[in-house]
């Protein structure tokens, strides 16, 4: 029987394990160093601020693994030897595999600050890292500040977490306004005014120079670079990105890149060797999208896939329309398409942007000047409909045709308020327009694209 190998239990592994069972009868093997069952790790934060159990944010029961014969090692796989398809487990147990599938996630970035490996310095990524903050920070008397490194999506969800406890914090943010590398600068404004709102110290363009420790090794204050202050703290989040998680990887032959390298079938330049999530890099990217994608659809969609091809239907990855959602504390956040910040603006790339007056509610539309395609949008606190989204992406409709048919892509409107009145009068003022809205079709919305 064909032996798989599986390194990592994250949704990436787990998806192919679950679809090479559906197809095939192959033993199948998961080995993890982080726990002993798959978990949602888009929950963690909920865990520390007590809404779940971590038991609660795994998807699976406990014995589904053997009822579906996936077999499960936990440990950490040092070394993969692809000439005796051989990988050893903790530096001792070997274990041999036919078809060999590395999809081992991330790690958060640590840029060589000094003191970055302190107690009381730490990421936000594992369910290690969670047990790590309930030492590090599990109420404002042990914890009477904390510092914030990094303003990305793992970032606010840490200041999040951190704040249910009321525990201060402070957020250093390199960019002069939050993620604006990614969002038009429309949206991250509202988002900059948000978190601090919510009694965040947000301090924007600043940049750690140093973490002090006390006489115990352990976090006293962090040194601001641009200005030298420093910042009594008893805990550092450090969450300035991810990179992927392969330094195992090093001298087995496997090609790497930041990631590990594969073609369209997510195979590696070695044969029956795969890697697929947040640690592979495609050679070349995919239309606008990154060659490495840290998103928890892409992994699941990754682990489809190959699944497929292991089981003799080769096929390609093919990701289709970009979208994701995240939430910048309360306020929720979809986009679908590309709309991209002032930095990554394409030429052809025009914005429409609409803000309500008192609401933390905006949404930016992004078209094709020259012929007006709709090329995406970005909603905040707003839930829209992602399969109108997606129907009218492959359609290839031009922005007026949205305009026109916005209420369509509105999730419900019985529970959620209607704005697009406002934003079909605000286009036609921006653009000179005199688009008049249809009326919401069912027929329409749900017309098989
Ligand atoms: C706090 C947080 C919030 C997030 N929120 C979102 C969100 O809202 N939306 C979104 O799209 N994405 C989000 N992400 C990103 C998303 O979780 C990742 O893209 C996704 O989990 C990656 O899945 P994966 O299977 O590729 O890797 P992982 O989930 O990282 O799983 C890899 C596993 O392999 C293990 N492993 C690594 N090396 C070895 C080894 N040598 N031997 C054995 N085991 C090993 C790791 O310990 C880990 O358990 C978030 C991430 C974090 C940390």
């Amino acid at each position: 029987m064909e032996n798989i190998v599986i390194i990592g239990n994250g949704i990436a592994g787990v998806s192919a394990a679950r679809h090479i069972r559906k197809l095939s009868d192959k033993r199948i093997i998961i080995i993890s160093g982080e726990t002993d069952y798959f978990f949602s790790r888009t929950a963690l934060m909920y865990v520390y601020m007590g809404h779940m159990k971590f038991d609660h944010i795994q998807p699976y029961e406990n014995w589904f693994w053997e009822k579906n014969r996936i077999e499960l090692v936990r440990g950490y796989v040092t070394k993969v030897n692809p000439d005796e398809k051989q990988l050893l487990i903790d530096g001792s147990r070997a274990i041999t595999y036919d078809k060999l599938i590395i999809a081992t996630g991330s790690k958060p970035n640590k840029f060589g600050w000094p003191g970055q490996d302190l107690h009381g310095a730490q990421g936000l990524y594992s369910k290690q890292d969670l047990d790590l903050l309930e030492v590090n920070a599990p109420n404002k008397e042990v914890c009477k500040r904390a510092v914030i490194v990094g303003g990305g999506l793992i970032g606010i969800e840490l200041a999040e977490m951190l704040r249910s406890r009321d525990i201060p914090v402070t957020f250093l943010v390199r960019e002069d306004s939050f993620w604006n590398g990614v969002l038009p600068s429309g949206e991250s404004k509202l988002i900059n005014e948000h978190i601090l709102e919510h009694h965040i110290d947000l301090r924007l363009g600043t940049n750690l120079k140093e973490i002090v420790a006390d006489e115990n090794g352990k976090v006293k204050s962090v040194i601001i670079a641009e200005t030298g202050e420093e910042l009594a703290c008893d805990m550092v989040g450090l969450t300035a990105g991810v990179t992927p998680n392969i330094d195992f990887l090093k001298d087995s032959g496997i090609e790497l890149g930041r990631g590990v390298k594969v073609n369209r079938f997510l195979e590696t330049n070695i044969k029956d060797v795969y890697a697929i999530g947040d640690c592979a890099e495609q050679h070349e990217a995919i239309g606008n999208r990154r060659p490495i994608e840290a998103v928890w659809y892409t992994g699941r969609m990754m682990g489809e896939t190959v699944a497929q091809t292991i089981c003799g239907n080769q096929i390609e990855y093919k990701p289709g329309h970009w979208f994701n959602s995240a939430k910048f504390l309360d306020i929720e956040y979809q986009t679908y398409g590309w709309v991209f910040s002032e930095r990554g603006m394409k030429e052809y790339e025009e914005h429409f942007h609409w803000r309500h007056a008192q609401e933390k509610v905006c949404i930016t539309i992004a078209f094709n000047k020259e012929n007006n395609q709709f090329l995406g949008i970005n909603t905040f606190g707003i839930r829209m409909r992602h399969e109108v989204f997606d129907r009218w992406l492959t359609q290839e409709k031009d922005v007026d045709y949205v305009m026109e048919h916005l209420i369509d892509a509105n999730f419900d409107p019985e529970f959620y308020k209607n704005y697009e009145t406002e934003v079909v009068s605000k286009y036609n003022t921006d653009f000179g327009k005199s688009i008049k809205m249809k009326k919401k079709s069912l027929k329409r919305i749900f017309a098989i694209g």
